[in-house]
């Protein structure tokens, strides 16, 4: 088989989304998976649209997804003069001519044609007039009468399209800017793209790239059109469905690693598999497990694959993930040691890096903030007994650890005052983190410290009295 060779060409008019990332993952895999190459070409011709900022955040999202790309950035605005050469080429062999139907015209020649019940398409007045360029002069494919054009789609199987339907296609508008349709076809022909991977909403375009191929004597790549990707209520995905931006689900607290699991099973399948290596992912990635209905995002599972990766990290490598989401909160920062401690205690418990963030304040904080409700219930008179007796058992103990702390406890609730655990866990619990709800008492103690436990016991019991 020769070198496979993808790409992913986005138009930088906005961030890289969902279905945009979800395009370059299969194009990126699929390369990967063949040992072949992938390719990133910028479609910039769009000039009024197309902004830098654009182009910098697709570059980000798909670096932070580790996609990386073998060839390029190519710019369409830099390859100006190649679509040139090929319009060139087409108009010599006849294949293309200059038209100078203004707006105006074709307009009311459309509504004409819906009038008399025709399906509005160019109706060919300028094919055979042997114009040259000038201006407000567009050059036009020629597009054959008759016959069919066959797409034999990779995912979709074969789709057959009248050429008699299809439109005498504009290759470069009036203002010099030559169009996607034409273009595509030169950098896909020059690039040797071999397998074209995009959203089926290009379906209806590529007969008629098809037919610039057959008209330059190209060989075909192959094409595969995915299937759209839905929001839950079935209509397609849309910012109205919540965030749709890459980078977006970043600043959430995703990892990549869930977003690039999440993405792939948007319409591609391995059995019932969930969660996949990238290893995993390259050497099962094929074309033939793409599904041909759309599928539907589900924010549910997404946040569900990021629990599992987040609990299954290192804690250490959270710890400089997390730190932006701490420095936005404006906790104090703390040795990386400590925050990886703090990361253990928290992992199995969160979905999101956001979430872990807000969970670890009292961590960082130098004085826990009460939950009323919890300070009321929890730090009444009757923990001061508890707590007196408590504070200097921890403060002579030398070995600060987990299990002589839990000892420790058990021994002088239970034994000592004949009290549940449960009883004094909680109030220890609120004096602690301020809150009812936490990682297991003993586990935050023990990252705590020696130090800041018996300062925040010591103000619990200071807000008992004074109750
Ligand atoms: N710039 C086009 C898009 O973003 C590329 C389509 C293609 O893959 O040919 O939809």
């Amino acid at each position: 088989m020769e070198t496979v060779i993808t790409r992913f060409p986005p138009s930088p008019t906005g961030s890289l989304h969902i279905g945009g990332a979800r395009t370059a993952l299969f194009n990126w895999l699929f390369a990967r998976h063949h040992g072949g190459k992938f390719v990133l070409r910028i479609e910039d011709t769009d000039v009024a649209r197309s902004t830098e900022e654009s182009t910098r955040g697709i570059f980000d999202g798909m670096e932070w997804l580790g996609l990386e790309w073998d060839e390029g950035p190519y710019y369409q605005t830099q390859r100006l003069d190649i679509y040139k050469e090929y319009l060139q080429k087409l108009l010599d062999m006849g294949h293309a001519y200059y038209c100078d139907c203004s707006p105006d015209e074709l307009d009311a020649r459309r509504k004409e044609a819906m009038a008399e019940g025709r399906k509005p398409k160019y109706d060919g007045r300028c094919r055979d007039r042997g114009l040259g360029p000038g201006p407000n002069r567009v050059i036009r494919f020629r597009c054959p009468d008759s016959g069919t054009t066959v797409l034999n789609d990779l995912i979709k199987g074969p789709i057959f399209f009248d050429n008699a339907e299809l439109d005498d296609l504009v290759l470069q508008r009036s203002d010099g800017i030559p169009t996607y349709n034409f273009v595509v076809v030169i950098d896909d022909v020059t690039m040797n793209i071999t397998h074209v991977i995009r959203g089926d909403d290009h379906v209806n375009n590529t007969p008629r790239q098809i037919l610039i191929y057959q008209a330059l004597g190209a060989p075909l790549p192959q094409f595969g059109h995915v299937p759209m990707i839905l929001g839950q209520d079935k209509a397609k995905l849309s910012k109205r469905h919540g965030a749709t931006s890459v980078m977006a689900y970043k600043a959430m607290g995703f990892l990549p690693e869930a977003l690039v699991n999440g993405l792939v099973r948007l319409g591609w399948a391995h059995g019932d598999q969930e969660i996949f290596s990238r290893e995993e992912l390259i050497q099962y990635f094929s074309l033939e497990n793409i599904g041909k209905s759309p599928s539907v995002f589900n924010l549910e599972k997404l946040l569900w694959l990021n629990a599992h990766y987040i609990k299954e990290s290192e804690p250490h490598t959270l710890v400089p993930l997390l730190k932006p989401f701490l420095e936005k909160r404006g906790y104090p920062a703390k040795p990386d040691g400590y925050v990886g401690e703090a990361v253990r205690t928290l992992q199995t418990r969160v979905h999101t890096l956001e979430e872990m963030a807000d969970g670890m304040k009292f961590f960082l904080v130098d004085d826990v903030e009460y939950d009323p409700a919890a300070a009321k219930k929890f730090l009444t008179p009757t923990m001061q007994e508890a707590f007196d007796r408590l504070i200097p058992v921890f403060e002579s103990m030398e070995v600060f650890n987990e299990e002589n702390l839990e000892k420790a406890f058990h021994q002088i609730v239970v034994t000592e005052m004949g009290l549940k655990l449960g009883k004094v866990a909680q109030p220890v619990r609120v004096a602690l983190t301020g809150g009812t709800v936490s990682p297991g008492l003993f586990e935050i103690i023990g990252v705590l410290g020696k130090e800041t436990v018996l300062k925040r016991l010591k103000r619990a019991l200071e807000h008992m009295k004074s109750q």
